[in-house]
């Protein structure tokens, strides 16, 4: 794969910042290794490192985070004024 599935942009491997919804938990994982796209900056992951990913999610908890963020949460979209 090289070319962007959304845009067609070129794909460089690079890497980037993963925010994903494990069991009820927000994770963030940065410096994941991904084919991104230069044009509109979509990742895309090789078979291998979603293998990976997979794996380091469902036990992530023996690991010590980095750190943790607050992250706000809100109920809805209020009206603006
Ligand atoms: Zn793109």
């Amino acid at each position: 794969m090289d070319k962007c599935d959304l845009c067609g942009g070129e794909l460089r491997s690079g890497r980037t910042t993963l925010e994903i919804r494990y069991k009820g938990e927000l994770v963030i994982i940065e410096d994941v290794l991904a084919d991104v796209c230069q044009q509109c900056g979509e990742a895309y992951l090789s078979a291998e490192t979603s293998a990976q990913l997979d794996r380091f999610l469902s036990e992530h908890h023996r690991y010590k985070p980095e750190r943790y963020i607050p992250v706000p949460q809100y109920a809805g979209v209020p009206a603006m004024g």
